[in-house]
């Protein structure tokens, strides 16, 4: 059996300058045409989105409309929100890429690498053969996918769980 490796991109986005924005989460809440639109879903308090610089494809950050910093300003109605739509990309994930897991997390403060101050929750699949240079050299199928077109497949995906998932 082959093995499927996946590469992230490094495409345009990639390459590409960080837009001049005060915050890019709040900036792609409020549609700013300086912000790439990798949004995927928007609930009544959340935006579920590609990660512009994708440690995977199909890495994912969760995040509230509202600019907030610190876990602890969620509210307890947030917090449910924000598990069912956890729930709902692990499973649309699954669906799409059958990764053999999941890191699930925050990155919180300075010491963590986060860069962005805007609490956000990334979901990141994993996969056992990702980046392996050996696997590269012997020939294993290299996937290349630009944020763009993960950003296509997950709309359809995530728009049929969440209908049902949200209702509950
Ligand atoms: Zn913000």
């Amino acid at each position: 059996m082959k093995k499927n490796l996946f590469v992230p991109s490094k495409g345009e986005y990639v390459k590409g300058k960080r837009p001049t924005v005060d915050c890019i989460l709040c900036s792609i809440v409020q549609n700013d045409p300086k912000a790439i639109n990798l949004k995927i879903f928007r609930s009544e308090s959340f935006i579920v989105a590609v990660n512009l610089y994708p440690y995977n494809p199909g890495h994912l950050m969760i995040f509230p409309n509202r600019h907030i910093e610190e876990i602890e300003k969620l509210s307890l109605s947030e917090v449910g929100e924000l598990h069912k739509l956890t729930i709902i990309s692990l499973k649309v994930l699954r669906n799409l890429y059958n990764p053999h897991g999941f890191n699930v997390g925050y990155n919180l403060g300075k010491g963590s690498g986060a860069s962005i101050k805007h609490l956000h929750l990334h979901v990141v699949p994993r996969y056992e053969n990702e980046l392996s240079f050996i696997d590269v050299l012997s020939g294993s199928k290299i996937i290349v996918e630009e944020p763009k077109d993960t950003v296509q497949k997950l709309k359809r995906e995530y728009k049929k769980y969440a209908e049902e998932l949200l209702a509950q």
